[in-house]
């Protein structure tokens, strides 16, 4: 018998999705943590007092997950490792019949773009086997997708125009660093801004639009515009949609750092010949950078992630923010790692706990927002994460 779960990626975001699995170990039963580095397996082992199975994997190849999925026979499988290795995990389920869910949207590392194309692609192969594929269930994409069916849902008849609002207003004290997977992180940041409006993309150089948002329970920020990926199947499924838009913050110390760092050719994820070895300038970055899950016991600051939406309910106009904040240190306290972590394990925790429980059973591959937003955000407050919302007008 198919039981338990089968977590893959023993990252920062890794580390969350552990502790906050064995908090829920009636739901779960039994949990195994696989990744590429054992020793980190090991680590969290020890920290959840022996409470899962562990195991090592190379998450790139098909065939050692179908092994290690048909030697652990989970439920599901939770896919924390990297956008990279989506497409062999979910193949792998596939294979194995066994549910899946991730955190990012898959991008080929060679090219940094991201799209949801090769993964709706499993729709059929998914719906055939009777397995269910839950994408992007971290906090954006994850729960600013929840936050959109929600409105739509409970306060809106239409919703005209979406603003995703992600501020990290935690400081860790380093010149430079990222507070998740550098790597993902740079090739995000540096890309082209792009949103949509009237039924198309628009895009923007790097960067090029800033707005000033006030965070609550942090303040004003300038806020970037940006492409993220919840925008993709957002515009696919929010009703009456004219335009969304996704901006982020970033430090002026943060922005000086990636520029010079492009500038220099740091970014690059082409290889390079140094001395007759061959380089990818933005692998050796990562190297160099502190590992962002070493970050959380000196991080401190809040994140403020929401979405702010317009749009009609009864003939009248209306405004409404709905937001998370989440307080650093209290993450770290909780799980040893930050809030930008803890934002995101959280989430991926929720998804799977609802989809064990059978509250969210649908044979096929699904974004957050095609889904009941209740179950979601009543967890979210039970589980470390509380919401607001905000009349504007
Ligand atoms: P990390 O780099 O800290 O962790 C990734 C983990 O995956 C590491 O343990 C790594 O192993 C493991 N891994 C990488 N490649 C393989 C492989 N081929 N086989 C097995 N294991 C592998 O990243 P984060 O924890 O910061 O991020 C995890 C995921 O969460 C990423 O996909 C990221 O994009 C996503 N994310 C989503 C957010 C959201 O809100 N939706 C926000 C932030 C992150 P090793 O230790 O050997 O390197």
């Amino acid at each position: 018998m198919k039981e338990g779960i089968l977590i893959i990626g023993a990252g920062g975001v890794g580390r969350v999705v552990v502790h906050k699995c064995v908090q829920n170990l009636d739901v779960f039963k039994k949990i195994t943590l696989a990744s590429r580095t054992f020793s980190k397996c090991e680590k969290l082992q020890k920290e959840v007092n022996n409470k899962i199975d562990i195991a090592k994997v190379d998450a790139d190849s098909i065939d050692k997950l179908v092994t290690l999925i048909e030697k652990v026979k989970p439920f599901m499988v939770l896919n924390i490792a990297l956008p990279y290795q989506d497409l062999t995990i979910m193949e792998a389920c596939l294979r194995t019949n066994v549910h899946y869910l991730d955190t990012a949207n898959y991008e080929h590392p060679d090219s940094a773009k991201f799209e949801y194309k090769l993964q709706w692609a499993y729709q059929e192969k998914y719906k055939q086997k009777g397995i269910m594929g839950l994408l992007g269930s971290g906090f954006d994409p994850g729960v600013t997708n929840v936050f959109c069916a929600y409105l739509q849902k409970h306060y809106f008849d239409e919703i005209w125009n979406i603003d995703i609002l992600d501020c990290n207003a935690g400081d860790h004290g380093y010149p430079f660093a990222t507070n998740f997977n550098p790597e993902i992180n740079l090739r995000e940041v540096s890309a082209k801004g792009r949103y949509w409006e009237n039924g198309k993309w628009i895009e923007t150089g790097p960067l090029e639009i800033k707005q000033v948002w006030d965070y609550p329970e942090i303040g004003p920020k300038d806020s970037y515009l940006m492409y993220h990926e919840e925008m993709e199947s957002l515009v696919k499924h929010i009703k009456g949609l004219k335009r969304i838009r996704f901006f982020m913050t970033f430090g002026e110390s943060y922005l000086t750092h990636m520029k010079c760092l492009e500038n220099v050719g740091m970014l690059r994820i082409d290889e390079v010949k140094v001395d007759g070895c061959k380089v990818i300038p933005l692998h050796l970055l990562k190297a160099l950078l502190p590992d962002p899950a070493t970050l959380g016991a000196r991080t401190v600051g809040k994140t403020n992630i929401g979405v702010v939406a317009e749009g009609v309910k009864d003939g009248k106009h209306k405004k409404i923010y709905l937001y998370n904040v989440c307080d650093h240190q209290k993450a770290f306290k909780e799980t040893g790692a930050q809030a930008v972590s803890y934002t995101t394990g959280v989430p991926a925790m929720i998804g799977a706990k609802l989809m064990v429980k059978g509250i969210y059973k649908k044979a096929g591959v699904y974004n957050l927002e095609e889904l009941d937003p209740d179950p979601f955000m009543k967890e979210l407050s039970e589980q470390g994460l509380p919401w607001q919302i905000k009349e504007l007008s």
